[in-house]
């Protein structure tokens, strides 16, 4: 049997998830510092808690230098983590490579920004996703099994008719396919989650739109997880059902895309979505309040600031935002919207009332 079946599994079963998950690169010594007892090191992810259920898309939002890609990696068990929990299925797991990370891989895969850089320019689309169902053990038991199979991945991303892309070579296609290419190979694996690092960024505008609508049909009928990694807060309300939003290494806030996208609570959140465009404000036709909020720069991951790591930037820093870490607090208009800061906590909005 190689077709690959409509989901059965129930929705919203939990496939994967991170529980407090850190990562901290060393950084090289300089000569000068070989002498002293400093070690440092930067700090991409610090305690970082996500879900990714079954028929459910989380868009990780933020800028460059978030990380956002990293966690995608350390969910790929692609680096290792410094401290936390990959669960898979509830089950902790720490691989480290061959038969472990095969057998990993072949329930959570990865999908790359740069599709031609990810595929093997040497080879055609037949090889690839022929080794990808090989290796998984897909591949079936006879050349008719394979040769069946490979149609119904191409179907699958509906790169149709199939035998017209088989025998190409990447650069004989467009960007768009060949980032249908490589979902296909992933799919080769058949897998339960998907990790998309910026899948439609690299790609024409034109085109984005139709790659991210394959994801939500592959959502829909592979009953896949997929984390969906942007730096388009648009695009995840348009394509995620929950939008979680990270800033300098850390979660600021979460819930259901609509309410995070709308009702945005977190004062880097509310810039993210006043700094993407928008043509009401381009013609000069928005009321937003014009607040100067955001300016300068996303902080060193080396050293990054104590308390909240926005608060060099934020426009509502209170004393307590240089010292306090803020905890993640509920904001109450819809069930699961959080933020993690110091406005949304009860005492401070009864000091404000006052
Ligand atoms: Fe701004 Fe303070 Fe909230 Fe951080 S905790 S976002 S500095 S108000």
């Amino acid at each position: 049997m190689t077709s690959i079946p409509d989901a059965k599994a129930p929705a919203a079963e939990v496939v994967l998830e991170a529980i407090s998950l850190t990562k901290h690169f060393p950084v090289r010594r300089k000569l000068r510092d070989l002498f002293s007892h400093r070690k440092d090191a930067v700090h991409a992810v610090d305690d970082v808690n996500l879900t990714l259920r079954r028929g459910q898309v989380v868009a990780l939002v933020g800028e460059s230098g978030s990380g956002k890609s990293t966690i995608a990696r350390l969910l790929a068990q692609l680096y290792p983590r410094t401290s936390g929990d990959i669960r898979l299925h509830g089950e902790t797991t720490k691989v480290k490579g061959g038969a472990a990370f095969r057998r990993y891989c072949s329930q959570v895969q990865m999908i790359f920004q740069d599709p031609f850089a990810s595929l093997n320019p040497t080879h055609t689309i037949r090889y690839h996703l022929t080794r990808s169902l090989k290796i998984h053990g897909n591949a079936g038991k006879t050349a008719e099994d394979l040769d069946r199979a490979l149609i119904e991945l191409l179907e699958r991303v509906q790169l149709t008719p199939p035998e017209r892309y088989l025998d190409k070579f990447p650069h004989e296609l467009s960007g768009g396919q060949r980032q249908r290419v490589a979902i296909a190979r992933a799919l080769g694996a058949r897998p339960e989650a998907l990790l998309a690092d910026e899948p439609v960024s690299m790609l024409d505008v034109s085109i984005r739109l139709g790659v991210l609508n394959l994801l939500r049909d592959l959502r829909d009928r592979l009953n896949l997880a997929i984390l969906y990694i942007t730096h388009d807060i648009a695009s995840a309300r348009y394509f995620a059902d929950q939008t979680m939003v990270m800033y300098a290494g850390r979660m600021v806030e979460g819930g259901d895309s609509e309410t995070v996208t709308q009702s945005p609570a977190h004062p880097y959140t509310r810039l993210l979505i006043d700094s993407a465009p928008d043509p009401d404000r381009l013609a000069g036709t928005s009321d937003a309040e014009g607040e100067d909020a955001g300016n300068g720069e996303p902080p060193s991951l080396i050293h990054p600031p104590a308390g909240c790591r926005f608060h060099p930037r934020c426009p509502f820093a209170m004393e307590r935002c240089r010292t306090e870490l803020p905890v993640p607090l509920e904001i109450g208009d819809a069930p699961g919207h959080w933020a993690a800061c110091w406005l949304y906590d009860q005492n401070e909005k009864a000091e404000v009332a006052q």
